[in-house]
């Protein structure tokens, strides 16, 4: 009996321990339920902000790992998803923002992961970390190799294409790969950065560069169909989620057409943003001509 309350105490402190600083689960809070998209991919991010998990032969790869204290969702998610058992081999971080990097460090620790990134995003991470306070403080991750332009690496069956694509910061990490959906294979793409910023001079200038990079590399055949943007709301996410649950013929995840608009978009609201910046800086002085516009950097 006295060895049965034992085991309680314990088994009550260790759930405990293991719940510690978990942000409910809840809409509220940004809570979504994660998601077989289709095949190998699957959505364990929030509202707001992505992160995907991608199934190789040899184990689980995590891109972007959303904002710190919110990362905690990710292991809940992989278990409501039956991936508890899968190693997590590789977390890809698409950019240095904490909404992208805050979980990295944490999710490395707990799985024994490499995290891949550019050397430029690592940097940024760090000044992220050194600002974060309260419940989101984060640790910046051990990078053991950087991601270079132009370079990949095999997991498993799954070769992941990377390239340095700056403009919403300096270190933007695009991904080129291929998912797989009723034993088909179809490209995966992932923009390292959306929106153009305008904090740092030139870096709007660099992203009309990288949109026009990622549409030529994006066509070369077969073209990109699977749009894997870095937040939900800019690839229609959870709108294609409930026509997933019924579709039968058109996976509404595959469309080469979500992908081009999709670049259109980020095209036109730079251009945009850009003349505006022109105007304000012919109508007031010139050091104001790159404050920053909208919410460029919060993405
Ligand atoms: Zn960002």
């Amino acid at each position: 009996m006295r060895k049965n309350i034992v085991f309680l105490v314990l088994f009550i402190s260790m759930n405990a321990v293991a719940d510690a600083g978990v942000p409910e689960m809840k809409g509220e809070n940004g809570y979504v339920e994660p998601f077989r998209m289709f095949g190998n991919l699957y959505y364990v991010g929030d509202k707001w902000v992505s992160s995907y998990a991608v199934e190789t032969s040899s184990g689980l790869v995590i891109i972007d790992t959303l904002d710190f204290p919110f990362s905690k969702w990710i292991p809940a998610n992989l278990k409501k998803l039956g991936l508890n058992d899968k190693k997590v081999t590789h977390i890809f971080v698409t950019h240095g923002h904490s909404d992208h990097v805050g979980g990295a460090e944490f999710l490395q620790s707990l799985y024994g992961s490499k995290v891949i990134m550019s050397e430029k995003a690592l940097e940024l991470a760090k000044e992220q970390a050194l600002k974060s306070k309260g419940k989101a403080v984060f640790l910046p991750p051990v990078v053991g190799s950087y991601a270079e332009d132009s370079s990949n690496i095999v997991v498993g069956d799954t070769e992941f294409k990377f390239y340095i694509t700056p403009g919403h910061t300096e270190g933007d990490l695009s991904i080129d790969f291929f998912v797989e959906d009723k034993g088909k294979q179809y490209r995966a793409f992932v923009v390292g950065g959306h929106g153009a910023n305008f904090q740092k001079p030139g870096l709007a200038k660099q992203f009309m560069a990288s949109m026009a990079r990622i549409k030529k590399i994006a066509t070369q055949s077969p073209a990109v169909t699977v749009n894997l943007s870095n937040h939900p709301h800019k690839n229609n996410l959870f709108s294609n989620r409930g026509i997933s649950a019924k579709y039968k013929t058109i996976n509404p995840f595959i469309s080469q057409e979500n992908f081009s608009q999709f670049i259109e978009q980020q095209e036109e609201s730079a251009t945009e943003e850009v003349k505006e910046e022109l105007k304000s800086s012919g109508s007031t002085n010139a050091n104001n001509s790159m404050q920053p516009t909208a919410d460029a950097s919060a993405d």
